[in-house]
């Protein structure tokens, strides 16, 4: 595209951008980015810029191997002058001190002959909405980002005390205006924002976007994480991510509603106003596709050992494999469609934590959908709140009903899919596969201060 090309440039001359950083991910999700300075922008957008692919491999690198970034022109955009980069090939890393402007542009990852690298989790992404295109669709997602603001006592991480608010509270005015800091920082940079409120947990907050274009979203998911990250070490506080970060309090998620529209007419898929809950066939056949692969694409969703101690039950979050209309606990939501039902009809997937990477993640949820779709899949009956509460028997259920209990299981559960795995291909399910693991294994050796406590006295 040679305007917005022109105009890439343009802005570059004209804010005195210094460097660009090139940002892309590897398997795991972990951001990545190597800087180069503005001169040798042109260069790159032509020729791409060489690196070392294994580093999208995360801990199961084995050789360098050649690969070339190519910025996605369109995801330019100025980082905010206080916020630091994300920790990027060690060689190039510049930290934006104030002096220096700093643009971020995510990248395509392909091969020296120009193919699009498959062990790109971006790739994997844009395969899945080329097959959402055939079959007449546009996939748009609108995330709801959950994370704590924490201080450090004693190197200990602690909830601000002094943030005590809940759902919805007005807190303290000094939380409000730090995330009115980084609600501005995350516009500045062109992305929508739909509000953000105080979440229940104290020092909890979130973010939630606009509805958006899945690709656009996941790339901006990438920046906002650690551009929220930079605002509140400016203040002396740390932000995480991390989806349980404390026992007996309610751990962040990323919720994220979707919508199909005709790709054709714009509008949306998944209303039909003369059926059950207001939801067309393919509505119900999208559901049906992620609920039948939500114990398989958990892993994706839900990476870390940690994610497992955000999915029990008591805290808002899923641990059934259900779906229903007001139901807290469901796994996904049909919110009922205000005023404006095109815009408002839209499903909610709720296992999903702010710890995904969230390109594969939307590629496996699209998928599954798609393929509820496809294969015309019948969806089980809504789950409403009253037979939720009054059913206490979650240890007589089959397995299958449940979301994974831990890692493993959902280790395990991915292995047995090979819809979950093409939609990842070879490279990324391997490479997945080895660190998380590695991880799962790693802990499950350990022996923990919950052990000692428990057993000690006694055996
Ligand atoms: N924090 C809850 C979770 O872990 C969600 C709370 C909410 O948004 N209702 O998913
Ligand atoms: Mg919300
Ligand atoms: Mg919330
Ligand atoms: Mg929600």
């Amino acid at each position: 595209d040679h305007t917005l090309y022109e105009q890439v440039m343009a802005t570059i001359k004209s804010e005195r951008i210094n460097f660009v950083n090139l940002e892309f991910t590897d398997v795991v999700g972990v951001a990545k980015c190597v800087t180069i300075p503005a001169e040798q922008f042109a260069d790159c957008v032509r020729h791409g810029k060489w690196f070392d692919g294994s580093a999208l491999e995360n801990i199961a690198r084995v050789a360098e191997s050649d690969m070339y970034l190519y910025p996605d022109l369109a995801t330019f955009s100025i980082l905010p002058g206080h916020v630091r980069p994300p920790s990027g090939t060690r060689k190039n890393d510049i930290h934006n001190d104030g002096d220096n402007v700093i643009a971020r542009v995510i990248c395509d990852v392909r091969e020296p002959d120009g193919e699009r690298f498959e062990g790109d989790p971006r790739a994997a992404l844009f395969h899945v909405l080329e097959l959402a295109k055939e079959m007449g669709f546009k996939y748009q997602v609108a995330p709801e980002l959950e994370f704590f603001l924490l201080r450090f006592d004693d190197k200990k991480p602690m909830p601000l005390q002094d943030d005590p608010g809940s759902y919805f509270d007005l807190s303290t005015q000094t939380t409000i205006n730090i995330r009115s800091e980084m609600v501005h920082a995350l516009q500045s940079m062109g992305m929508k924002i739909e509000g953000s409120h105080h979440e229940v947990a104290s020092g909890q907050h979130e973010i939630d976007f606009d509805t958006g274009d899945a690709l656009r979203m996941a790339d901006n998911l990438l920046t906002a994480k650690y551009v929220i990250k930079a605002i509140a070490a400016q203040h002396q506080l740390y932000a995480t991510f991390l989806p349980k970060p404390f026992y007996r309090i309610n751990g962040s998620g990323l919720h994220i509603h979707q919508q199909l529209l005709h790709r054709d007419t714009g509008q949306n898929a998944f209303i039909d106003d003369h059926s059950e809950y207001g939801l067309s066939e393919i509505g119900r056949g999208f559901i049906a596709g992620q609920l039948a692969h939500a114990r398989s694409m958990c892993a994706i969703l839900a990476p870390l050992v940690n994610s497992y101690k955000r999915l029990v039950r008591g805290y808002e979050a899923p641990v059934f494999i259900n779906w229903g209309r007001v139901n807290r606990q469901a796994l996904i939501r049909v919110p009922r469609p205000g005023t404006d039902p095109q815009a408002s009809m839209r499903i909610e997937l709720r296992c999903t934590d702010p710890s995904c990477n969230p390109h594969l993640a939307l590629a496996v949820m699209l998928r599954a959908g798609l393929d509820g779709i496809q294969r015309k899949l019948t969806l089980p009956p809504a789950m409403d709140e009253t037979i939720f509460l009054q059913d206490d028997s979650e240890r007589l259920r089959p397995r299958s009903r449940l979301l994974p209990a831990t890692l493993g299981e959902a280790l395990d559960s991915m292995r047995e899919d090979s819809l979950i795995r093409d939609v990842l291909g070879d490279t990324i399910y391997e490479g997945f596969m080895d660190a998380k693991s590695i991880e799962w294994t790693e802990y499950r050796q350990q022996v923990h201060q919950w052990e000692i406590e428990r057993y000690l006295a006694q055996f």
